[in-house]
C-alpha cells in the first residue's frame, strides 16, 4: 500500500510524496486518516509568513479511522474501525515537566529532523502511524470533521481550566476567530456570562449565532465602559486574550475586575512589548497567565466533550475540501472570512 503525504516545500510550494504504508509496531497504532484541518502553523507555512518549519509534513488537526493496532497497545478501546483523534505533537513521558503533570510544556517536544527531509505531524497524509498514547477513541457516531477540532479544542479547554472558569462569572473574550469562539463556547458550558469585542461583523454574527450573551464593536463602542456597564461596576473575572497586540493585553487589564484574570493565549508576532501598571496588579490581585497547548488530560476532555455531543463544533467548519484539492484549501484557510477549512481524506 501506498501512502500519499502533503509536504510544504516552501512558500505557496506544497507537493505530494509517496511512500509504503508503515506496519505499527509494538505500542503504535496504524491510523487511516479521514479528515484534516488546517491550523495557523500550516498557514504560516503555506504563507511564507513562519519558514523555520521547511519542508513540513504538516496537518497537526485530524481523525481517522484505526486500521490495525501493533502488540502491546494497552487501551482496550482502541479496536480496527474505531474512529480516532490522533494528538500527534510529541510528549516525552519522562522529562521534568512531563512527570510533573504538565506535559504540555514537554522539555523533549521537537520532532527529529535531518536537514531537507520532511518532518512534521504528517496529518495532510492518507495513513499515519502514532504511538498508542497519542490515539483517543471516540464511542460514538461522531463525524470525522468534528472529531479532528479535538487539537484545537483541547488547547482551549486547557485555557478555561488554566482560568478556573465557573459558575456565574462574567468572561470577557478578545477576538471572535476560532479561538475566540471556542473560548466563547466552553466559558457558556461552565455557566458563565460571555461577552465577545470582535471588529469584524461577519465573526460578529458568527458570536451571536453561537449563543454568546453580548457582541461588542470595538470599532463604536468603548469596551472598557461597555463591560463595566454590564458586569455592574466590577469588569470582567476572567479575560482572555485571543487576538490583538499590546493594545489588547493593555486594555485587557483595564478590563478585569478585582482578583480576576487575564489569560494570553496564542502566539503573537512579532512578540509586543507591554507596558503594565503593577500597582494595579498588586492592589487588586490581578492574575496573568499564558496557556500553551494541552495536557493528555485536556485532549481527553476535548474528545469527550465532541462525543457527548456537549459542544457543537460544526459551526466553525467553513467548507470541506477533498485531498485532492488541498492547494485550494490552503487558499480558503488563508482568507480571513473562514473559519475552519477540513480537508477530507477518500
Ligand atoms: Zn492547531
Ligand atoms: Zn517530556
Amino acid at each position: 500500500m501506498v501512502n500519499h503525504q502533503l509536504v510544504i516545500w516552501g512558500p505557496k510550494k506544497v507537493g505530494i510524496i509517496e511512500s509504503p504504508v508503515p506496519e505499527p509496531r509494538a505500542e503504535e497504532v496504524l491510523v487511516k486518516i479521514r479528515a484534516s484541518a488546517i491550523c495557523t502553523w500550516e498557514q504560516r507555512a503555506y504563507s511564507g509568513s513562519q519558514q523555520d518549519s521547511y519542508p513540513l509534513l504538516g496537518g497537526h488537526e485530524f481523525s481517522g479511522e484505526v486500521v490495525s493496532v501493533g502488540p502491546g497497545v494497552k487501551n482496550r478501546d482502541i479496536t480496527a474501525g474505531k474512529t480516532v483523534a490522533v494528538a500527534r505533537l510529541t510528549r516525552c513521558g519522562e522529562c521534568h515537566n512531563c512527570r510533573t503533570g504538565k506535559d504540555n510544556l514537554c522539555l523533549n517536544t521537537r520532532f527529529d529532523r535531518v536537514e531537507g527531509k520532511p518532518f512534521g505531524p504528517g496529518g495532510l497524509s492518507e495513513y499515519v502511524v502514532a504511538p498508542s498514547y497519542q490515539i483517543y477513541p471516540f464511542s460514538n457516531n461522531v463525524s470525522f470533521e468534528e472529531a479532528a477540532l479535538s487539537e484545537p479544542l483541547s488547547c482551549v479547554v486547557r485555557s478555561i481550566r488554566r482560568a478556573n472558569v465557573s459558575f456565574g462569572q462574567n468572561v470577557l473574550v478578545i477576538g471572535a476567530g476560532i479561538m475566540g469562539l471556542l473560548h466563547g463556547l466552553l466559558a457558556k458550558l461552565r455557566g458563565a456570562t460571555v461577552i465577545i469585542s470582535e471588529p469584524l461583523e461577519h465573526r460578529r454574527s458568527k458570536a451571536r449565532e453561537i449563543g454568546v450573551d453580548t457582541v461588542i464593536n470595538p470599532k463604536e463602542e468603548n469596551v472598557v465602559e461597555r463591560a463595566r456597564e454590564l458586569t455592574g461596576g466590577l469588569g470582567a473575572d476572567v479575560v482572555f486574550v485571543t487576538a490583538g497586540g499590546a493594545a489588547a493585553i493593555e486594555e485587557a487589564l483595564r478590563l478585569v475586575a478585582s482578583g480576576g484574570t487575564v489569560v494570553l493565549y496564542g502566539a503573537m508576532y512579532p512578540p509586543p512589548m507591554v507596558t503594565v501598571d503593577v500597582n494595579k496588579i498588586h492592589h487588586n490581585e490581578i492574575t496573568i497567565t499564558g496557556t500553551m497547548s494541552q495536557t493528555r488530560e485536556d485532549f481527553l476532555i476535548a474528545t469527550k466533550l465532541i462525543d457527548s455531543g456537549a459542544i457543537d463544533l460544526k459551526p466553525l467548519i467553513s467548507a470541506t475540501i477533498p485531498f485532492s484539492q488541498v492547494e485550494e484549501a490552503f487558499q480558503r484557510a488563508l482568507d480571513p472570512t473562514n473559519y475552519r477549512i477540513v480537508v477530507t481524506m477518500p
